[in-house]
């Protein structure tokens, strides 16, 4: 489903950011990306989210490869196929659950009748749909890691990429927000995360390892 091929990232000093990474990630795979800090992950997770193009190396994303494609055909197939989950969130403060969820329909051309009833439908697969017309600060951390997961959901991406999902939780809240993307892995989404937990990073089926921009581990759990 995606594939990556010798990318690198080169930034202007020059900082090699990633150094001719290469892999695959097929559908149903639940993948953690480890590594010390400046190692290169976030920048893996952009390139592989096609928000950032590589200095060299190409992308593929169910068979396309995303350097042919204009900017404005690239953004629809990343709004259509990719959801993303952040540290922090990023929800909108002055919208509701409801609203923030269907925020991720915004872009994908889906008709606004039909909105309403796909974020509900998504915020009741993260076990919150009791929660919709709150505000993120009437919400807990984990709820609204949960809300910012849905809008992930909304539009039945092929792949959902988070980075440090449960980074800003206690470890209790994090390990619920983990449970809950386990089940989205089992009821077929494919996720690939960042984490710098050790722990978490162990229990998934596969764990890819990044130092100094490299990809130096690539493990299936046996
Ligand atoms: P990680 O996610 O593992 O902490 P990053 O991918 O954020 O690592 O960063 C890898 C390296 O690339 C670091 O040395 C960082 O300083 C550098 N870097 C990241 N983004 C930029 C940028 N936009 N411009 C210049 N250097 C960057």
């Amino acid at each position: 489903m995606l594939s990556v091929r010798s990318a690198s990232m080169i930034y202007p000093g020059p900082v090699t950011a990633l150094d001719r990474v290469s892999l695959e990630i097929a559908r149903g795979e639940l993948v953690a990306i480890v590594g010390p800090s400046g190692s290169g992950k976030s920048t893996l997770l952009n390139i592989i989210g096609t928000l950032d193009r590589p200095t060299s190396g190409a992308v593929h994303l169910n068979g396309q490869d995303v350097a042919t494609l204009s900017d404005r055909r690239l953004s629809g197939l990343r709004a259509r196929e990719i959801g993303f989950v952040f540290q922090q969130f990023h929800l909108t403060d002055g919208l509701t659950a409801l609203e923030n969820v269907a925020t991720g329909l915004l872009y994908a051309g889906v008709p606004r009748r039909h909105r309403g009833e796909r974020a509900r439908h998504a915020l009741t697969r993260v076990g919150l749909a009791h929660r919709a017309g709150h505000r993120p600060q009437q919400l807990s951390g984990g709820e609204r890691q949960r809300v910012a997961i849905a809008r992930a959901l909304v539009n039945r991406p092929s792949l959902v990429l988070a980075d440090e999902p449960t980074g800003a939780l206690d470890s209790t809240t994090g390990q619920a927000v983990l449970q809950l993307l386990r089940r989205l892995n089992e009821e077929g989404t494919t996720i690939a995360l960042i984490t710098h937990d050790r722990d978490i990073a162990a229990s998934l089926p596969r764990q890819i390892e990044i130092r100094d921009g490299r990809l130096v581990r690539d493990q299936v759990a046996s």
